[in-house]
């Protein structure tokens, strides 16, 4: 009403019944929080940022179907700055978790120099990135679902897309090659890996992309489809 005033638009002065009034307080509370709440949706038909690069938790498959195709409610998130869609599990966040406003990490420089992590690294090693019990957690996450991740359940149906699993391959070493096979090393401890030839895939086509990711997300703050972005597109020697 004030702004048809201000524009010069002729407004009655009938006085404002109970339920307009209502009405009204409603709709300027709804005004002023629309901006600072972070949108979360369900089963949305939007395309998820993290499909571009071959990612995402729930990408649909060439013939039919998708992944995780028991998951029928799917939860989604939205980038306030870029306005861009992610499933909350491609974000890596929980939608009970999500506080005031979420940012995929598109306002950040994509070739940056991941200081934190490198600091980390040069202070205590790989030993510094992560604990041997945040390798089992995330590992146990990984089995019991409650972590989704399109490597993950490639892995587990493999007949499900070579395709697909040919292509969240890890393209480059995001660690040195010495950093990358202390990495292994570690991870082969704490998991009590065997030297089998499948397990040294698991090792490499899955357990160092995840490690990694949540490595990033931890020292970083990055959100997970930000981690997935760097792990395709850098790495972390200068
Ligand atoms: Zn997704
Ligand atoms: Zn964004």
């Amino acid at each position: 009403m004030a702004e048809m005033e201000v524009r010069g638009m002729f407004v009655e002065t009938e006085t404002l019944k109970m339920p307009q009034l209502k009405y009204l307080r409603q709709y300027h509370a709804t005004s002023l929080i629309k901006d600072g709440v972070i949108q979360v949706k369900k089963s949305r038909a939007e395309v998820c940022m993290a499909a571009a690069l071959h990612v995402c938790t729930f990408q649909k498959l060439a013939v039919e179907g998708s992944l995780y195709p028991e998951v029928t409610v799917l939860s989604w998130v939205q980038c306030d700055h870029c306005n861009g869609w992610l499933h909350t599990d491609c974000a890596g966040v929980q939608e009970k978790s999500l506080k005031g406003s979420f940012n995929c990490g598109c306002q950040l420089p994509l070739q940056r120099s991941f200081d934190r992590t490198r600091v980390a690294l040069q202070q205590k090693g790989i030993g510094g990135l992560i604990e041997d019990s945040g390798i089992v957690d995330l590992h146990d996450a990984l089995l019991s679902r409650q972590q989704r991740s399109c490597r993950m359940y490639l892995w587990e149906h493999p007949e499900t897309s070579l395709r697909l699993k040919q292509l969240c391959k890890p393209r480059s070493l995001f660690f040195s090659e010495d950093d990358t096979n202390q990495l292994a090393e570690k991870i082969k401890r704490a998991l009590k890996l065997s030297d089998d030839p499948d397990m040294v895939n698991f090792m490499f086509d899955i357990m160092i992309p995840e490690v990694t990711i949540k490595i990033l997300m931890t020292h970083e703050g990055f959100c997970r489809y930000k981690a997935e972005l760097c792990l395709q597109s850098g790495n972390l020697t200068p």
